[in-house]
């Protein structure tokens, strides 16, 4: 037996990496980089969270019961759902400043975006239908 179907036999029926799994393995990282900087006991709180974190993280990857290691990912998805979708619409308009302007209807708090550089222009809000003026 070689090592790539050794490591296919121990990876099967176990849980591996999910979403949830990284974030720990990122928040783990962070701690342990901090734990690093701050000197004293401190640091050594912030290296020893690190640990538990990276032991939590392995623990899940190599997780059998992976029934419940996926509903502990969907409700780490869920709670954080709010805050991924605000983080990438905020990194599309950064991406997108230099072409659009983004502007949110006063009435349903929508996102709307149009074409930068038309001078005054009326907006028309596509899911109220409320119109006001605005600088592009
Ligand atoms: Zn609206």
């Amino acid at each position: 037996m070689n090592f790539r179907s050794w490591l296919a036999r121990a990876a099967a029926g176990r849980n591996g990496m999910d979403r949830l799994n990284i974030f720990i393995y990122v928040v783990s990282a962070v701690l342990l980089a901090v734990s690093v900087l701050v000197p004293g006991r401190a640091g050594s709180l912030f290296g020893s969270a690190g640990l538990v974190g990276i032991i939590l993280g392995m623990f899940r990857a190599m997780s059998r019961n992976t029934v419940k290691r996926s509903t502990e990912n969907q409700a780490y998805l869920r709670r954080t759902a709010k805050l991924r979708k605000s983080l990438s619409e905020q990194r599309t308009r950064f991406e997108q400043r230099k072409d659009f302007r983004f502007f949110k209807c006063p009435s349903c708090k929508t996102m709307m975006r149009v074409p930068r550089g038309k001078g005054k222009i009326s907006v028309t809000c596509r899911r109220c239908g409320e119109r006001f003026i605005r600088n592009s």
